[in-house]
């Protein structure tokens, strides 16, 4: 079946079914779009685009996948370094840009980029259509090259296949009762995983519609009345503190979150102004969505769910020594199935790595899985596992901690190297008339006395990136 099934075959000829920002259109005019940049495309390995939330970035994407070109997205706001990184690691043969932009880097279609990259561009031009039916390829091929979030390091490409996001999106539509009735609504970036595979490439294989409210901002949320709404925690953590917003999503179906945890309080905020039971979900670039909560099952904050349909999970420790899924030991989570990655770009040290010797993926992320397949995310093994005085302690318990105030909005906690301890809970905390004091009480009291932080810096905003990871490795640098 074809990668994107629902706009391959659909007849719906509503202009309404995918909106993006304040441009709208059916499922066969989308095609016959993406068919004339498919035209232009044609025998090109891969392609690069820059992905501003727009008709046209959509209609460059599902193009080049219809050439069996394997897409490039690069953030629209990178820096000339990301930028530069991106293009020339990624091997992209030309890039796609928006007929007339003449965005900063770029001509204005035609000719090559004036970016420095010399990349011939291929324009896409919303006046122009093709009927041509392209041939569709193998599940094998490469569909994207995604680069990771680089929270940990540089940012890596990541092969994905046609398969596996055609395997993954179909797990979700099962996992959260997606179908043709839903109105999907998001603002999310378009080139990871979140906005791009199950954002918009979601909605084409699933036949839902989807309203792409351009920038992620609670009032748009609330006004666009979809069944169906994907957010990142900073999101949903506005959309609480916005009651009006919030109220505005009770005729929603499902309300999803994922990229980063959801802190409790955000998940209990929204329960009492949604009346709606968040879905967390926890996946990564390289093996798409692994663990879901379902539609027609419970919820738990602070838990990401069960394992999607066909994917393996389990948790070791670091001598790859199976650990029990007994709720408490927490270790490094492995995950296999076929929604895996075929591996990274130009990264022989960092493919090798990835694997345990038995061939699972590592994800870097500890997690504790419970007898019920229940998993919750302790934090990433380099940054989240703190080792101190012998003990190890969880970040994100400490953070849910710090959060519970209700001085404090932002909080993030990191060990910092210690000549006694080995490392030294340190909090990075946003917040406003509360002294570091009050809040290493305030932690004492509800967890183990070597839990609580033993430095707390207050701060103006914390490091995040595009999808509001917080950047930990800036705070353990200084
Ligand atoms: P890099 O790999 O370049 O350092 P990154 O790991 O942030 O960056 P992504 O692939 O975008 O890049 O993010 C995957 C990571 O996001 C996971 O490994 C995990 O740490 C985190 N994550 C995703 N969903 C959740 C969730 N629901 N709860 C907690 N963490 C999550
Ligand atoms: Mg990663």
């Amino acid at each position: 079946m074809s990668l994107l099934a629902a706009m391959s075959s659909s007849m719906d000829e509503r202009p309404d079914r995918i909106r993006i920002g304040d441009r709208s259109a059916s499922p066969p005019r989308l095609r016959e779009w993406a068919a004339a940049v498919a035209d232009d495309l044609h025998g090109t390995d891969r392609v690069a685009i820059e992905t501003t939330p727009t008709m046209e970035t959509v209609v460059g994407v599902v193009g080049a996948l219809l050439a069996g070109t394997a897409v490039v997205p690069v953030p629209p706001d990178a820096g000339p370094r990301e930028r530069e990184h991106i293009l020339r690691d990624s091997g992209a043969r030309a890039l796609l840009v928006p007929a007339g932009a003449g965005t900063a880097g770029t001509t204005r279609g035609g000719g090559p980029a004036a970016d420095g990259s010399g990349l011939p561009v291929v324009p896409v031009d919303l006046r122009r259509t093709s009927a041509t039916r392209h041939p569709e390829p193998g599940p094998e091929r490469t569909a994207l090259i995604l680069y990771t979030s680089g929270t940990t390091g540089a940012p890596k490409g990541a092969l994905l296949s046609r398969g596996a996001i055609a395997t993954c999106l179909d797990g979700l539509a099962e996992a959260w009762r997606w179908t043709p009735d839903d109105l999907l609504v998001h603002g999310l970036p378009l080139f990871h995983v979140h906005g791009l595979v199950l954002g918009v490439l979601g909605p084409l294989r699933i036949g839902s519609r989807l309203h792409h409210v351009g920038r992620p901002q609670p009032e748009r949320y609330a006004a666009a009345g979809g069944t169906l709404y994907f957010g990142v925690p900073t999101i949903w953590s506005r959309i609480a503190a916005t009651p009006t917003a919030a109220r505005a999503l009770r005729s929603a179906r499902l309300l999803v979150s994922g990229s980063a945890a959801l802190p409790t309080a955000v998940f209990d905020g929204l329960a009492a102004l949604t009346g709606h039971r968040m879905v967390e979900r926890y996946g990564m670039t390289e093996t798409l969505i692994t663990v879901s909560a379902r539609a027609d099952g419970p919820r738990r904050p602070g838990a990401v769910g069960l394992a999607l349909p066909g994917v393996r999970t389990r948790i070791v420790d670091e001598q790859g020594r199976d650990l029990p899924a007994d709720g408490t030991a927490m270790g490094e989570l492995l995950v296999a199935g076929p929604t895996l990655f075929d591996g990274y770009l130009n990264r022989p040290d960092a493919d090798a790595a990835s694997r345990s010797a038995d061939g699972w993926f590592r994800t870097g992320d500890v997690a504790t899985i419970g007898p019920d397949g229940w998993h919750r995310i302790v934090g990433r093994a380099s940054t989240d596992l703190i080792k101190s005085g012998g003990y190890r302690i969880g970040a994100g318990e400490v953070e849910e901690a710090l959060l519970a105030h209700p001085a404090v909005r932002e909080a993030a906690v990191v060990g910092l190297p210690h000549p006694d301890l080995g490392q030294q809970v340190t909090a990075f905390v946003v917040a406003d008339g509360v002294t570091g004091a009050e809040l290493v009480d305030f932690v004492a009291r509800q967890l183990s006395v070597h839990k609580r932080p033993r430095v707390v810096r207050l701060v103006d905003a914390l490091p995040r990136n595009a999808l509001g990871k917080v950047q930990k490795k800036r705070l353990v640098e200084g």
